[in-house]
């Protein structure tokens, strides 16, 4: 199925909570989040259509919300779970890792990018090395240990010099080792229990794919 082109604003507005998908935007005044803007759902909820409030359906927003915060389709989410479900442990923690070890995902965290659908067009751009190697597929799982670095041709690009220019300290994330003046970073290993995103009740997902 075709990626989502449109307004990525009304997603925000159906979940009904800042799902940050640009970049700078979410955080002015206009966000349609904000107040005085247009945080009702969209398709006319405002004008009488009922919500529901069944578990089915606050599994399913859980799903969808956590499926548009990584910018991942409906097949790939359902193939990141099927994954998840057949390793030993708890499931919804092998679900966000899958997440969190992609390299757009991780170009996200470590600041090269504004928004993960930036980091996604920066990756298919072939900008960055993994261990060397130009690596341009947005979905690549890092593992432990991955070096990655900006392409030297690429670092003197405005947005990369930026970061050279505004970041200074330690990424703010724990499983990942900056170093920014050389415009590079490791991927130390997978976010460990306690350190992922409590944006997402990941028990919600296991939920709706154990139905
Ligand atoms: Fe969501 Fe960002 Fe749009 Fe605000 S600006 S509604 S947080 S995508």
């Amino acid at each position: 199925m075709a990626r989502y082109t449109g307004p990525v604003c009304r997603y925000c507005r159906r979940e009904g909570t800042k799902l940050f998908l640009k970049g700078q935007r979410c955080f002015s005044p206009k966000c349609s989040m904000e107040e005085g803007r247009n945080p009702h759902p969209p398709g006319g909820q405002r004008f009488g259509r009922r919500r529901t409030s069944s578990d089915y359906n606050a599994q399913l927003r859980e799903k969808q919300k956590a499926k548009r915060i990584y910018g991942v389709s409906e097949r790939q989410f359902k193939n990141y779970y099927k994954k998840a479900a057949k390793r030993k442990g708890v499931t919804g923690d092998h679900l966000i890792e899958q997440l969190e070890r992609r390299l757009d995902n991780s170009i996200y965290r470590m600041g090269f990018a504004v928004s993960r659908s930036q980091a996604r067009q920066l990756v298919c751009h072939g900008h960055f090395l993994v261990n060397g190697r130009t690596t341009d597929v947005p979905s690549f799982q890092l593992k432990d240990g991955d070096l990655i670095e900006v392409k030297s041709q690429k670092t003197k690009a405005a947005p990369f010099q930026e970061v050279v220019n505004l970041k200074h300290d330690d990424c703010t994330y724990p499983w990942i080792e900056m170093d920014y003046s050389k415009l590079m970073g490791k991927y130390k290993h997978g976010p460990q229990k306690g350190q992922f995103d409590h944006q997402i009740q990941v028990n919600l997902i296991v939920e709706f794919y154990s139905r």
